[in-house]
């Protein structure tokens, strides 16, 4: 890891308000932070969400992770949820939404992965950013400049993701390599956090809490607020600068 930074981070989940199981999973181990909210019937999206994370999991305690050590922990994901075979879980998916933190030549780096609708965002001096794009059709539908933003959030096809982690779905991740500096926040969601909360109240609640751990309780209280007809997961990522050398 680069001289110069640490790293603090807290995660939090919720059932959310109308849902009976809650399929999100999340992992804070340090040098990987990640949110996956699996989908599929009966169990089906617990279990592949909680396979990502599994298989994530193992690059927990390394020194060097690069784009292509996640591009390995994805394979074997998507392999391993393709090949689920018990009742009910065929067509078990999970998105996968992460942040890793890299040195590259010193320099510590975020490196950003996406599978789907979960988002990874940044809050620095210059405000908050989503990192991430999403893979759905509302995005696309963006994209082309046929919706805006606004009408996204309540389009009838809001849910509908194209590409996924396993469930039938196209998986190629996008990667961004971002620097990282003192005072950066990262933010690691599922949807049930961006379908209820905009991202100005994110911002502001990002901007307000003294730390990781705060932030995600107040993420997701507000998700709830918000009307909570998702499971909500956040992970919350601090670059703080090391104490001087005595
Ligand atoms: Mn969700």
């Amino acid at each position: 890891m680069p001289r110069g930074l640490h790293f603090v981070a807290a995660e939090a989940t919720d059932i959310g308000n109308v849902r009976e199981t809650n399929e999100d999973s999340a992992l804070v181990l340090a040098p990987v932070y990640m949110v996956a909210d699996g989908m599929g019937g009966h169990n089906a999206g617990e279990v592949a969400s909680a396979i990502a994370v599994e298989e994530f999991a193992r690059l927990g305690g390394k020194e060097q992770v690069d784009v292509q050590t996640l591009e390995e922990r994805l394979d074997v994901a998507e392999q391993r949820i393709i090949g689920l075979h018990g009742p009910d879980q065929e067509g078990a998916g999970t998105t996968v939404a992460l942040v890793a933190t890299a040195g590259v030549q010193g320099q510590a780096q975020w490196l950003v992965m996406n599978v789907g609708d979960s988002r990874v965002y940044r809050l620095s001096a210059d405000g908050l950013t989503q990192i991430s794009v999403d893979h759905s059709v509302v995005q696309e539908l963006v994209a082309h400049g046929e919706l805006t933003p606004a009408e996204a959030r309540v389009h009838p096809y809001r849910n509908l993701i194209t590409r996924a982690v396993g469930g039938g779905a196209y998986c190629e991740a996008d990667h961004w390599t971002i620097p990282a500096a003192a005072g950066d926040r990262m933010l690691i969601c599922s949807d049930g956090l961006t379908g209820e909360v905009e991202d100005d109240t994110l911002e502001q609640i990002l901007r307000d809490s003294s730390s990781p751990r705060v932030a995600c309780t107040r993420l997701v209280d507000a998700a709830l607020v918000g009307g909570g007809h998702d499971n909500v997961t956040v992970v919350v990522v601090d670059a703080v600068a090391d104490a001087p050398r005595p």
